[in-house]
Parts: structure tokens; sequence; C-alpha cells
């Protein structure tokens, strides 16, 4: 709808005698169709905004029905109390089937249990503050972890963990860092590098290779930057590869003062929608029991299910991130996509 495709809108317009735009938010569109409504001498009469449709809120199904039949002046087929849908199963927020942030909360959680402070911040990662990851014990604002992270570990002198995503960390984070490594605090940053800004829509970012155009960006380098700002504890692992994970934790862990650990790996969504990447392979499970009951609860894959007592793999939801098969090894394994 933007920039306006002003030959197919005027088309449109000829061919109506009324129109009644439907857009969520301010009236940008209907005030843009009705300029070239004037503009092309269109007599057709445009509606939009009324005492029903506001500027406020979400356009429910039922609100724009309810519009339309007036509109129509016909019978709104939804009456004003019935619910749309009756009941609908329970659905937590949940990070996708083989992100890998849930790999590197599963390695955070087995290497500081609740013996850390666990400080998010905006993105995707902000999904893994329910069981049985319980990495978000408070978020303040956009790029709030380190600083707000850093002030939770002078109060309390407990360790903090920080989780910030690569875009949060370009767009506020960076300030904080500087500020950490200037006031000598003692905290551990992990920057999940998921190379996208995955929440809102894959948005480029500074750190990405291409800017919105697809064109060859002048993008910047996290462990130059985090390097930049003074810190000299700062290593990068892989997010699937646990062995390495768990080893910069313990690590780092063991180190005083402002620690950088960032976690590389692109979002799935991401590598398989822009990327074109997508696993040849998915888990099954090979052998029920205590592990494959211990990886449903403690890794807690959307891929996993529960069929009667045992547990089983979406294939269609499995990305093959393999992280399963490095949880419990005798239980999981690989085969190929069908
Ligand atoms: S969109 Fe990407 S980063 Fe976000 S939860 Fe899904 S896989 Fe993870
Ligand atoms: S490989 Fe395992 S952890 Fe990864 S998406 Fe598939 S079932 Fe989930």
């Amino acid at each position: 709808t933007w920039p306006l495709p002003e030959g197919r809108i005027e088309a449109f317009l000829q061919s109506c005698d009324r129109v009644l735009v439907l857009e969520e938010g301010e009236p940008l569109l209907e005030g843009s169709v009705r300029a070239l409504a004037q503009k092309c001498g269109c007599k057709a009469r445009i509606d939009g905004k009324d005492e029903t449709l506001t500027v406020l809120g979400e356009y429910s199904t039922t609100l724009v029905l309810r519009r339309v039949a007036d509109y129509l002046d016909c019978p709104c087929p939804v009456k004003a109390s019935s619910p749309v849908v009756r009941e609908l199963p329970v659905r937590p927020p949940n990070l996708c089937a083989g992100c890998s942030h849930r790999a590197v909360y599963y390695a955070v959680r087995h290497t500081f249990g609740d013996d850390a402070y666990y400080s998010s911040d905006i993105g995707c990662y902000t999904l893994g503050m329910l069981p049985p990851l319980r990495m978000a014990d408070f978020l303040v604002c956009m790029g709030s972890s380190v600083s707000a992270g850093s002030g939770f570990a002078r109060a309390s002198g407990k360790p903090v963990v920080a989780f910030i995503g690569d875009s949060t960390f370009f767009h506020s984070g960076m300030t904080g860092l500087a500020n950490a490594v200037f006031n000598k605090h003692d905290i551990l940053v992990v920057i999940l590098d998921n190379g996208t800004t995955a929440m809102t829509g894959h948005q480029p970012n500074p750190g990405m290779l291409q800017d919105i155009l697809g064109e060859e960006a002048m993008h910047l380098d996290i462990e130059s930057v985090v390097r930049g700002l003074g810190v000299t504890e700062c290593v990068k692992v892989r997010s699937y590869n646990l062995k390495a994970l768990h080893s910069a934790l313990e690590d780092m862990r063991d180190k005083k003062g402002v620690r950088v650990i960032i976690a590389e790996e692109p979002c799935v969504l991401y590598a398989r929608r822009r990327l074109k990447k997508a696993a040849a392979q998915v888990a099954y499970v090979a052998e029920q029991g205590a592990d494959a009951q211990r990886c449903l609860e403690e890794l807690a894959c959307p891929a996993f299910y529960r069929n009667g007592e045992d547990v089983a793999v979406d294939e269609n939801l499995c990305t093959g991130c393999m992280v399963c098969l490095q949880v419990a090894p005798k239980a999981f394994k690989a085969r190929k996509r069908a």
C-alpha cells in the first residue's frame, strides 16, 4: 500500500460509486484515497473511520462484519454478544521450534540454575520467560538488559546474566555496555545474534550484510563493537553447539567484570524464508524413557508432543536444529526429511 499505487487506485475508484476504507490506526490510506479522488475528479463517495471503526485498538472480525453489514444495509451475521470462537486451546507465548535462543537458554539454565538473576530485553528472546526456561526475571525497557542488569548485580551481589538481541544491541544496548565497562560492573552479557530483527518481521539492522533493498550495507561487526567499547573478555559461539556453549558459560562464570558471549545462529524463519536454508534432516525418538521425558520437560521444543505415555516429534514442526540430539543423545536420532 505504500508508496501508494496511484494508477491502480484511480482505476478502481472510477469503477465504484462508493468505497469503504478499512484500516487500523490513523486514516492514512483513507486520506490519501480522498486526495487522489479529488485530483482525478472521481465522484465516488469515500467512507472510512467512524464511531464503530475508530483509530483506537485492533479491528476484530466481528467489528468489521458489523461495519460492513451496516454499510451494505443488511443484517449482521454476528450478534453483539456472541463470541466468534467459544473455546480456544490454551497456548502460551513460545519460541519457535528450533529457535536458537532455546538452545542458549537451556545451556545457561544448566550452568547457572537459580543462582543468577536473568535480565531480559525486548525481542523474541523475551518469550523465554516462561517455564521451563525461565530466562527473564525482569525487563524494564528496550536496551535496558545491560544497564538494569548491572544495577541488579551491584545491589544484590549475585551473578547476573543479561540477554540482548543483535538489533536491540545496536538500537540501545551499546550505551549500557559502555557504562558497565566504565563503572567496572560485574555482569555476563549474552548477545543473541540471530542475524536479523526477528520479532517484528526481519527488518535490517546495522549488523546485517544487506540493507532493506537487498543492497550491500556497511555492516558493523558485533565483536569489534564490543571490544571497541572496552570489553576484553569476549567470545563467540554457535548457539546450536551445546558443548561449546557450556564451556564458554563455565569459563565466563568464573571470571569477574564485564564479560560478553556472542551466540550466533540465524533465526530459523529468516534462514528458511530469506537465506533459503533449510535442514535436510529431522529428529525422531529412537528410545523412549527418562532421557526423552527429561528433554521434553527441560528443552520443551514445540515440535515435541506426547503420544500417550511416549514422547514424539512432529516432523512438520521440527526444523532439524539437532539440539535435542545433544540433550538426550540416546533418545533422539536424526533421519532425512521425508
Ligand atoms: S522468529 Fe526466529 S528468533 Fe523469533 S522465536 Fe521464531 S525462530 Fe526464534
Ligand atoms: S531437532 Fe529437536 S530440538 Fe530441533 S526442532 Fe527438531 S525436535 Fe526440536
